[in-house]
């Protein structure tokens, strides 16, 4: 631990005061190395697509033009690689949004049972075409929770597409959710809450890789996350706004094989079930 102090003083009439100013050089450090990894990052995630694309235009003019069927094939690839970029930046953008606290939370009484029917709806497409079962698991009666609808759905929607992406075809993907009493999860906690779960039975994720899938371009295996259209940055928009909303996500192995990953919400006291809608800053 490095601490760096300096002293501010000064006379008031007959009073004296000092200052000492404790800064935290480690933390600071720290806060530096952090920012430094993600400027390289994101240059690295950029600049494989960008060099693609350079690739194949060089191959174009180079005389690939002239042949219809290359032409075809190469100007797909670089539309593909144009849309990743799109991505990536759309992904960055939008984390750090919600990072600066830029995107306000409604606050709203929720029912999860809507969110996860609309998601896992607009999902099925997506499933179907790899012959997955898509799987609701939800009891009727759930507390409301106090949140952004848009926001919600869309951790669910990045968890569903997560799970339908790491699980080979014909797999089997569970939504569920249940009602936490004080004290009830293993994540502790002393007030109530809901969880909702995403299963599959994928590829699953290694006990040590598991705290540290929701960091930014964290992937466990990088070239299947690419292969996939993945652009490392889906787990960490949900963590974001499932803390904005005052919960917690983590993952754990599903049985016999896949990820659960686990969304745990406080639940709208019941005193308030009628209150109105109001903006948090995430
Ligand atoms: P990506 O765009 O790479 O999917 P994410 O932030 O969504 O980025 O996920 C980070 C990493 O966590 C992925 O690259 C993958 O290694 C792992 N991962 C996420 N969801 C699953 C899942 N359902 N099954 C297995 N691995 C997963």
């Amino acid at each position: 631990l490095h601490i760096e102090a300096s002293v501010a003083g000064g006379e008031q009439e007959n009073e004296a005061c000092a200052v000492l100013v404790f800064h935290d050089i480690t933390e600071l450090r720290r806060l530096e190395k952090i920012r430094k990894d993600f400027v390289a990052n994101v240059s690295h995630e950029l600049r494989t697509p960008l060099t693609s694309i350079k690739g194949y235009v060089e191959a174009l003019l180079d005389g690939g033009k002239d042949d219809p069927d290359t032409s075809a094939k190469f100007l797909d690839i670089i539309l593909k690689q144009s849309d990743r970029l799109n991505l990536i930046l759309e992904d960055l953008l939008q984390l750090s949004k919600i990072e600066s606290g830029q995107v306000l939370l409604r606050r709203e009484p929720l029912q999860i049972e809507m969110i996860v029917e609309r998601t896992m709806a607009m999902m099925r497409p997506l499933a179907g075409k790899k012959g997955h079962r898509l799987v609701e698991n939800i009891p009727s009666g759930l507390p409301l929770v106090n949140g952004d609808e848009e926001r919600l759905g869309q951790v669910l929607s990045n968890l569903l597409d997560n799970a339908i992406k790491y699980t080979p075809e014909g797999g089997s993907i569970t939504v569920a959710a249940r009602h936490v009493a004080p004290g009830g999860s293993p994540a502790g906690g002393k007030s109530e809450s809901l969880e909702i779960s995403v299963a599959d039975t994928g590829i699953g994720i290694p006990e040590s890789d598991r705290p540290r899938v929701f960091e930014r371009f964290y992937r466990v295996d990088k070239a299947r996350s690419r292969e996939m259209g993945g652009t490392g940055l889906g787990l960490a928009i949900v963590r974001h706004i499932v803390e904005g909303h005052g919960g917690q996500v983590w993952v754990e192995g599903n049985r016999p094989c896949g990820s659960r990953f686990v969304v745990r919400l406080p639940v709208q006291p019941s005193d308030q079930a009628a209150g109105h809608p109001s903006l948090v800053p995430t």
